[in-house]
């Protein structure tokens, strides 16, 4: 191993973990003890594997003190907001223990009346998954959990930058009494993460993090199946007939969340001309009620962005956007104040146009461009623009548009008259075909589904009676 990534807290500035890279050989190692693994836990009932996974969330609830206290710091979010991933983990991985249980087949008709068949979900073998920072409790048990409950082995690369909640996470899979072998944890950066992509022994390779990289992964060859939940740029639509105050109220926390870290965030707002003043009015006015600070702190509900390269980027998507004539009517810029360069002001920009950064790139921070559209169809090809295709928001009192609109928007979620963030950890979720945001489905017996395989028996009766 080499040590070589420190991690700093957002919040304090303070050095608080060095993460070593596991080596390509020490990757392979964890590849082939996961092989062994994969024949024990195969034995195992799916009825077992179910209990098993209810354990895990047990542990997790054991556990949420203690990652309350550590993942806040390394992170930079809310403890409200990180009670709450912890308790949708929970709730994640008892909803696929259930799933699991039910997960059936199917007994096809045959032409030939001496012959049966049957047709079984059977797991894939390993898994190898490689997460992102932003929810280090709940994206990595979005794979973990399915992967086991259809009988795969792990081997699981977290992000480098929060080691803490990433060991509760191993931890809480270690008490829960899995057999050996059936998770393994390989820690480092992008080498590590390029090592374990690359390895040819995986039967299939689920990936969260930026299209960047997930294009990147995807090149390592078709041998094996593919998950890849990539970026967002999620537009919410909002119409002159909805209700402003609420659009406004709900963009505001889908943008605030996570500090802006979310791949469904509120990323741009196109609102119908009319309705423009009033909605940045309301979405000022709505914005002032945010309090940026130590996300220690009960009362803070906006905390430090993850990463100083969040910082350069919000940095430049405002420099971008007011040289091109867009306006800062709040926020802009870091609280000066601040432990560290890291607490971003929660920003409106008004007068946003599609050739801004800030309209086509991913700003994944506090940040809200508020940008015009005519027409409906004008707001469609504003939506389409930057090629992302993960969530969309729409704003309108007229069903009949919010339906027709949910149906063409170029996006795989649309919300109406709430954020782009709502989710329940059953509904499907992914990227959009053709888009930068990913392939592959996650969310209730989706990602069972994904991540195991078809395997069809047949069963000859008739030529094996005895015949005189
Ligand atoms: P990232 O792509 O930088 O890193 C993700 C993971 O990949 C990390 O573990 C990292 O170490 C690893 N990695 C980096 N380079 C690699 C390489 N060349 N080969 C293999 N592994 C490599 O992403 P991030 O900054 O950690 O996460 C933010 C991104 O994740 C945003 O774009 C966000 O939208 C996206 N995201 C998407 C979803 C979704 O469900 N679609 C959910 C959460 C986050």
């Amino acid at each position: 191993m080499t040590v070589s990534n420190v991690v700093t807290s957002p919040v304090t500035g303070d050095v608080i973990a060095e993460i070593s890279n596991a080596t390509a050989e020490e990757v392979d190692a964890a590849v082939s003890r996961a092989r062994d693994g994969a024949q024990v836990l195969g034995q195992l009932s799916a009825w077992k594997r179910a209990e098993l996974l209810h354990a895990t969330a047990d542990a997790i609830e054991r556990r949420r003190e203690a990652i309350l206290a550590d993942h806040v710091l390394e992170h930079g979010k809310t403890l409200a907001e990180t009670d709450g991933e912890i308790s949708v983990a929970v709730r994640a991985i008892r909803s696929t223990a259930e799933d699991a249980r039910r997960l059936e087949g199917r007994m096809p008709h045959l032409e030939d009346p001496d012959k049966r068949a049957y047709v079984q979900r059977a797991p894939l073998g390993i898994v190898g998954v490689i997460t992102p920072w932003n929810a280090p409790v709940l994206v990595p048990f979005e794979y973990i959990a399915p992967a086991l409950a259809v009988g795969n082995t792990v081997v699981w690369k977290p992000a480098e930058s929060v080691p803490y909640a990433s060991r509760h996470v191993a931890s809480a899979i270690g008490e829960a009494g899995w057999p050996s072998d059936t998770v393994q944890v390989v820690e480092g950066g992008p080498s590590t993460g390029a090592a374990l992509a690359s390895n040819p022994s995986l039967d299939g390779l689920c990936f969260t993090g930026s299209s960047e990289v997930g294009d990147e992964i995807a090149r390592h060859g078709s041998r094996r199946r593919l998950i890849l939940e990539l970026g967002g740029n999620g537009p919410t639509c909002v119409f002159a007939d909805a209700d402003i105050e609420l659009a406004a109220l709900r963009i505001v926390e889908g943008a605030c969340f996570f500090s802006g870290q979310s791949c469904a965030a509120t990323e741009r707002v196109l609102v119908e001309a009319p309705a423009h003043d009033e909605l940045v009015a309301a979405i000022v006015s709505q914005i002032a009620n945010q309090r940026l600070g130590d996300p220690r702190h009960p009362d803070t509900t906006v905390g430090p962005v993850h990463l100083a390269a969040i910082v350069d980027k919000l940095r430049r998507h405002c420099g971008d956007a007011t040289a091109r004539g867009a306006r800062i009517l709040a926020g802009g810029r870091a609280d000066q104040d601040a432990p560290t360069a890291n607490y971003w002001q929660p920003t409106v920009i008004a007068d946003v146009t599609p050739e801004m950064d800030v309209f086509s790139e991913e700003s994944f921070g506090p940040i809200i461009p508020v940008a015009r559209f005519s027409s409906e169809e004008e707001a469609l090809n504003l939506a389409g623009l930057g090629g992302y295709g993960l969530s969309s928001a729409v704003f309108t009192s007229d069903l009949s548009r919010a339906l027709h609109l949910a149906d063409r928007l170029p996006a795989s979620f649309v919300v109406v008259n709430n954020t782009s963030n709502y989710w329940e950890t059953h509904l499907p979720w992914g990227g959009g075909p053709g888009t930068k945001s990913g392939t592959g489905r996650l969310g209730g017996d989706h990602a069972l589904y994904e991540l195991s395989t078809t395997k069809t028996t047949v069963v000859d009766f008739g030529s094996s009676q005895c015949i005189d």
